[in-house]
């Protein structure tokens, strides 16, 4: 992905009503740079490069969460995991995830219109938050 403006970030934090910091720029030009979910540890050792200390990096990412900035997702390892919402996904459950079953990555799978809303439980319509895909991504075997 490109590197983002720094004036865009700044937008993206303004409209979402949060005051503009280094601290965040850096968390969400992070995020746009990379292409699957972070856990909060993943992002904190990477801000720590830039002087962000742990308390304020986790707070940022929660901050943007409640913002509806990132979607906070749990792909079956107990971890949250961060990532921009796109345009158009503001809606759960977003996007579906591979976990590979090997090295532990997780990619998106972005595009795909197939995934249900919601499914019928127990005779009742359950909304869908996350869906997970697990297999081999083909780069470890
Ligand atoms: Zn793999
Ligand atoms: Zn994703």
């Amino acid at each position: 992905m490109p590197r983002p403006a720094r004036r865009q970030l700044e937008q993206t934090i303004r409209k979402s009503g949060l005051r503009v910091t280094d601290a965040r720029l850096a968390t969400l030009e992070l995020l746009h740079l990379t292409a699957s979910p972070l856990s909060h540890a993943d992002v904190a050792g990477h801000l720590a490069k830039h002087g962000v200390n742990q308390a304020t990096a986790y707070r940022n990412l929660n901050d943007f969460e409640t913002a509806g900035i990132l979607r906070r997702t749990e792909l079956g390892d107990h971890v949250w995991r961060f990532e921009l919402i796109a345009e158009g996904e503001q809606t759960n459950p977003g996007h579906p995830h591979f976990l590979c079953v090997d090295c532990g990555g997780i990619s998106c799978l972005i595009g795909n219109d197939s995934i249900p809303k919601d499914i019928e439980l127990n005779g009742h319509r359950r909304e869908v938050t996350e869906i997970m895909i697990r297999g081999h991504c083909g780069e470890c075997d």
